[in-house]
This record gives structure tokens, sequence and C-alpha cells, in this order.
């Protein structure tokens, strides 16, 4: 997918201790990113509305966990939230941390823990963005298609009738395949008011959309469940 005409990843790195984000931005530089930095968490949603609104939106968002102003807790879940195509690596000061933050369900793509070596941030970077650019490919590939224009699902071509509400549930998912995705944030996805609904609405509308998926495909499941967890979006194997 990646040659010399399409456009260079945008990794905007959100840290505020400037000798690290310099490191790690020069870093991704040599590698052919664009690094964008910022050192305050105030600034980073208004930075994303902005970016997003002129069509340049980071492909992966390097977040420290400890920032001054809105901490990275906060703002990774409001960018997973909002900007569910952006992936997300959450930098963390102590490795007994990144066991509170999977918990947590951030669904945030990767964790590195501090003091890390630059290079260890490129690789980590570069693996996410194959898992989540893979993603176009593995929808062609895997005959299930989102007509996002007609709100459509085509199974192999049979369009799913799906309703607006399993619509969006299978389409965020599908954007992030592999990624497991909470009730609680499948529920932001699901309307755009915002009402309260319950976990076990997000069940039933899963329910309903795994079988209209099974009707076109019954020897697939594409939407797997998690125990105790969620959902999540696996492509055929
Ligand atoms: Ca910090």
């Amino acid at each position: 997918m990646h040659d010399a005409d399409t456009v260079h990843d945008r990794v905007l790195i959100v840290e505020d201790e400037p000798k690290i984000a310099r490191l790690v931005a020069d870093y991704l530089e040599g590698s052919g990113f664009t690094a964008d930095h910022l050192d305050h968490g105030d600034a980073v949603l208004p930075w994303l509305e902005t970016h997003s609104a002129e069509g340049q939106p980071p492909a992966l968002v390097l977040l420290d966990l400890m920032l001054p102003g809105t901490d990275g807790l906060t703002l990774c879940r409001e960018i997973r939230r909002r900007w569910p195509g952006v992936a997300i690596i959450m930098l963390t000061a102590r490795v007994e941390e990144v066991d509170r933050l999977l918990g947590l369900e951030l669904g945030a793509d990767d964790y590195i823990c501090k003091p890390f070596s630059p290079r260890e941030v490129v690789a980590r970077v570069k693996a996410v963005l194959r898992r989540s650019q893979a993603a176009p490919h593995a929808e062609a590939d895997d005959g299930l298609v989102l007509d996002e224009e007609g709100w459509r699902a085509l199974a192999d071509g049979r369009d799913l009738e799906l309703t607006a509400v399993e619509f969006q549930l299978l389409k965020v998912m599908m954007h992030a395949p592999g990624r497991i995705f909470s009730r609680d944030q499948l529920m932001d996805h699901m309307y755009r008011d915002h009402r309260i609904v319950s976990e076990r609405t997000v069940d039933s509308h899963v329910k309903k959309l795994r079988r209209k998926i099974a009707e076109a495909w019954p020897e697939r499941e594409v939407i797997r469940s998690v125990y105790g967890v969620g959902y999540k979006y696996q492509p055929g194997e």
C-alpha cells in the first residue's frame, strides 16, 4: 500500500519532556514520517479537530500518560471515541502501569514503557500502522464491504440490510480489525446524540448484526465476543 507517491504518515507526539519528544521526532522523521509535537494535554483535542477538519489527521498519536493539563487517560478515551481511525500508542513511565492501563480498556493499540530507545518506538509505530492500515485490504479480501455513503454493508455483494445502529457498530469494529471494543466504547458510537443505553442494548444490537452476517456467511464468524471485555471484528482466516 505504501509507495513513493503516498503521503507520509503523520505522527503526533504528545510529550511534555522536550528531550524525549525531540529524540523521537528525529527518529520518526528519519524513517520517513512527518512528526508533530505538543507538550500540553489541553492542546491535543483542538489540534486534532483542526487537522482533521483540514483532512490532515495523524495516522497515529504517541501519547504520554502524565501530562500537564488534560491527562493521557482522558485523551486516549476521547481520541478513541471521536477519531476511531487514529491509532494510539501510550507512553508510560512504569511497567506496572501497563497492567492497570490494559484493565481500563482504553482502546490504545500499544503501550511503551519509559525509558525506551527511539528505535523501539519507530518499530512499534510501524507495527501498529501496518496492522491498522491493513484494514481496507482485509475488508476487500474478506468479501465484506462497507458502502459508507449508502450506509450499507455488502457480504459478497449481497446487501445485509442493516439498521443504522448495526451499520455503525460494524463500521467502528471494521475500521480497527482485531481491536477489542468494550460495550461502553461501542455505545459511544451507536448514537450520535449519546443517549443512555444499557450494555444489554449493545449486546442485542450486536446479536442482530451477527445474525445478519451469519445468514450471508454461515461458515464465518467475523464479529467475535471476547468474554468479559467486549467485541472485535476479526477478518476471515
Ligand atoms: Ca510526562
